[in-house]
């Protein structure tokens, strides 16, 4: 299908049959922005019908339920929008027996692998979704010495993939995704298929732009305490969390700016350490976690000298500013300045 025809119904086609913990469905629940109750239910104008197809979320179940996959497979639901969750298991490399699948080959009942699905369907979808740090980057399972040979999916379709529209593989890493985010995303691409909007912005790491451009440290509440050299040395501190772990500075991500549901929490914000889990080093690059991570060290040095002179600085200004100006007075003479 061609970018930018206008379509009436769009079947959005949801493995969690990778090395996955359904947790990305289940973050999704909690979305509002827009609510995924609003974008099945028709809310939303200028929308195309939207039919979800998710094994956690379905009332189908069995064969009945599965008859979507082999549609999609046939090419009896174009377009469909391709999403995948959980981490890929890769059996075309390690080949000790199969480590994920969906369903049984009617023929030859034995299992069908979530690459064998992945192979059928992904050259059919309109656009292939990646939701998750599993499904993006390989996540815990793709971590070094794993026995799975598991990876992200643009690691197994490669990173210049293009869908039969002409889209990249999109990107919603996080673990659990952001809520937001992902619809938000999902939302993107309808209106794209709609043909109410263009091409999606996405980065080099196959992220859209407008959602992972600024770092934890941008967006996070604790940002003041940081520059002014306030750091904590145990949990339960409302200061700075860079000395107990926090990757905040170099990771990009919104939660801290977005919160998690309805505005509210966002990792550091709320007490709990960045682990970078937006990121495709992640874990491997940010271990052990709960060490200073390396560099912190120098910038937090200077910037506990440079911080404790501006905290002067800014109490003193502070305690002047907070009191009234000396010619408010009940007395009799008039100290403003002003002379009639
Ligand atoms: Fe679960 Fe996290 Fe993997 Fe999503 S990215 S499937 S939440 S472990
Ligand atoms: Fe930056 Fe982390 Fe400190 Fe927040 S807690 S200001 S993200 S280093
Ligand atoms: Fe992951 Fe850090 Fe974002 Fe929290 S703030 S979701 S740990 S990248």
């Amino acid at each position: 299908m061609a970018l930018n025809v206008r379509v009436e119904e769009v079947h959005v086609v949801w493995m969690t049959a990778g090395l996955s913990c359904d947790g990305d469905s289940v973050s999704i629940t909690a979305a509002m922005q827009p609510s995924i109750e609003d974008v099945l239910m028709g809310a939303i104008p200028g929308l195309p019908k939207v039919q979800l197809h998710n094994p956690v979320l379905a009332y189908e179940v069995g064969d009945s339920f599965l008859s979507w996959w082999y549609k999609a497979e046939r090419g009896e639901i174009d377009p469909f929008v391709l999403v995948v969750e959980g981490s890929i298991p890769n059996e075309k490399i390690k080949k000790e027996g199969y480590w994920a699948a969906l369903g049984n080959d009617p023929i030859t009942d034995q299992p069908i692998t979530t690459c064998e699905w992945i192979d059928r369907l992904a050259p059919k979808a309109w656009a292939v979704v990646a939701i998750g740090t599993c499904a993006t980057y390989g996540g815990i399972h793709a971590m070094q010495g794993n026995p799975t040979g598991a990876m992200g999916l643009p690691d197994y379709l490669g990173w210049n993939w293009r869908s039969s529209a002409g889209l990249p593989i999109v990107c919603v890493p996080g673990c659990p995704v952001q809520p937001d985010n992902f619809m938000e995303t999902l939302l993107y691409l309808l209106y794209q298929a709609a043909g109410l909007a263009p091409m999606i912005p996405l980065d080099e790491a196959l992220r859209p732009t407008w959602l992972f451009g600024h770092t934890v440290h941008d967006g996070c509440d604790r940002g003041s305490s940081y520059e002014q050299g306030e750091f904590a040395t145990e949990y339960g501190s409302p200061k700075c969390l860079v000395k107990l772990g926090c990757w905040g500075p170099v990771v990009q991500c919104n939660v801290p700016k977005r919160g998690w549901m309805a505005g509210i929490g966002g990792c550091p914000n709320v007490g709990g350490i960045c682990i970078g889990c937006t990121m495709p080093g992640f874990p491997d690059k940010f271990m052990p976690f709960m060490d200073e991570p390396p560099g912190a060290k120098i910038s937090s040095n200077a910037i506990s000298v440079y911080g404790s002179v501006i905290r002067k600085l800014r109490k003193l200004t502070n305690t002047t500013l907070d009191k009234e100006p000396s010619w408010r007075h009940t007395r009799p003479e008039l100290t403003t300045g002003y002379q009639p």
